[in-house]
């Protein structure tokens, strides 16, 4: 076995039953992916759209691909044909937008809310606030070619892990306010999207059903 094949088979052997590993490989090369591929896993997350294409295009086509990074409107239409999960879906803008394009292609592409939890400050993701109020809404419910699977967010970037743990916390107990609540309906909503390299064990003590990982798998990014 190779080291990502190691790394893969430690990782999903300790990942309890109905949490799925999301194997991070932008920045890495092709023949990483295949190497992972190998060993069973199916499931890669990509966040640059340039990239996700060409990989797309050269790789087995029974890749589930997940887009994991920020998502520019005008860019949904190269990856609605086939990726499989949009996570960090940052406005009703371009939830719309993906509903857009997935109804071209005769398509329902899952999605997440991104939630943002962490410490530093970004322009990306909602509050809880903004969460609640859109649930309640009940605009998602009429878009027709996007669903809407769950929560993802990224914890603040420290060595604190009492810190991490706190949001992500925060994060599983939203999502289950709103699976309680405006998504009782919606036996879908049941993913939590959280944990990285270093704090996905954490992740999994608060309610992770999809850990994304990437350099523990496929060391430190090579361009
Ligand atoms: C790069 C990235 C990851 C993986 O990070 P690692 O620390 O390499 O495991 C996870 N989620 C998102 C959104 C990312 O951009």
């Amino acid at each position: 076995m190779t080291h990502i094949q190691e790394e893969i088979s430690a990782i999903t052997s300790s990942l309890p039953q109905g949490v799925r590993l999301v194997a991070v490989s932008k920045f890495h090369p092709e023949g990483s992916i295949e190497e992972a591929y190998a060993a069973g896993q199916r499931i890669f997350g990509e966040s640059h759209v340039q990239e996700l294409q060409r990989k797309q295009a050269s790789l087995p086509k029974d890749i589930e691909w997940h887009f994991i990074g920020h998502l520019q409107t005008n860019k949904v239409k190269y990856i609605a044909p086939y990726v499989s999960m949009i996570h960090a879906v940052d406005s009703m803008k371009l939830l719309q937008e993906i509903d857009k394009q997935a109804a071209k292609c005769g398509r329902v592409i899952p999605c997440l809310w991104e939630l943002h939890v962490a410490r530093e400050a970004t322009k990306y993701g909602f509050t809880p606030e903004e969460c609640r109020a859109m649930a309640e809404a009940g605009e998602w419910r009429k878009l027709e070619h996007v669903r809407l699977c769950g929560l993802m967010c990224m914890a603040s970037n420290t060595d604190d892990m009492e810190q991490v743990r706190a949001e992500f916390h925060q994060a599983y107990q939203l999502f289950l306010e709103l699976k309680a609540g405006a998504f009782a309906d919606a036996p879908y909503f049941k993913e939590c999207s959280w944990g990285m390299s270093h704090d996905y064990p954490i992740a999994l003590t608060e309610g992770s059903t999809l850990i994304r990982v990437g350099s523990k798998i496929f060391g430190e990014r090579v361009y």
